[in-house]
């Protein structure tokens, strides 16, 4: 994959692999869920030849990364105010590089800080729930993980919803309006199909996250294109 820079003098950047990319990556979009960054990069290094055309941002918000915080230099989570008319520049060069798609898959990669429970949102056109990324959750579970049975963080307005296995789906309905999270602007505007949110618990040892986030890259990622 190769480097791409956006902007001159800018930390953002992104990696692009092939021509036509229909698989969309994010990570570092909260920069207290910094560890993911590498476990990701690693994986699409040893995936690549196996994965369809993509585009990686490692570090969706540059500044918050750097800070180490969910918020970004200007002391606002980058996932409530992303729209298109927004004057964050890091909002405006992610629309820059969602503007790249369509894109078939988006994988926005998380940790949940609080959480040693794994959980997955799944989004987007498809109507149905995915067999594959409930089979991979009962492998995490074997794995002596737990899966999130209730309520993500019921003190975010924007979430509370309750998970089954760590696993929650929702279908799209179409006309409704952006609400500041990069997934609802990207499913909205047409620049993606389905997306999917990891939330790798934020307590667990670095191995068991990067059981997780392999296996995703292997038993979902690689399959939903085959
Ligand atoms: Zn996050």
């Amino acid at each position: 994959m190769r480097k791409n820079l956006l902007q001159k003098n800018s930390d953002f950047h992104f990696f692009e692999s092939g021509q036509k990319p229909k698989l969309l990556i994010h990570t570092g979009t909260h920069g207290d869920e910094y560890e993911v960054i590498n476990i990701v990069t690693e994986c699409l290094k040893n995936y690549e030849s196996r994965l369809p055309a993509f585009i990686f941002v490692p570090q969706v918000s540059p500044s918050a990364v750097a800070a180490k915080s969910r918020f970004n230099h200007r002391s606002t989570d980058i996932n409530r105010i992303f729209y298109e008319n927004s004057d964050d520049l890091e909002v405006q060069w992610n629309l820059q590089v969602l503007k790249k798609g369509p894109f078939d898959l988006f994988v926005s990669f998380h940790e949940d800080p609080e959480s040693t429970d794994y959980y997955l949102y799944d989004s987007g056109r498809s109507k149905i729930e995915s067999e594959l990324i409930k089979t991979h959750n009962q492998k995490i579970k074997k794995q002596s993980i737990g899966l999130l049975n209730g309520l993500d963080d019921p003190s975010d307005p924007a979430l509370g919803y309750a998970f089954i296995e760590g696993y929650k789906k929702f279908v799209h309905k179409e006309g409704g309006s952006d609400n500041g999270m990069i997934i609802v602007w990207a499913i909205n505007h047409h620049r993606v199909n389905n997306c999917l949110i990891p939330e790798i618990p934020g307590k667990l040892e670095l191995k068991k996250k990067e059981f997780i986030i392999d296996t995703f890259f292997s038993d979902v990622i690689i399959r939903y294109f085959n």
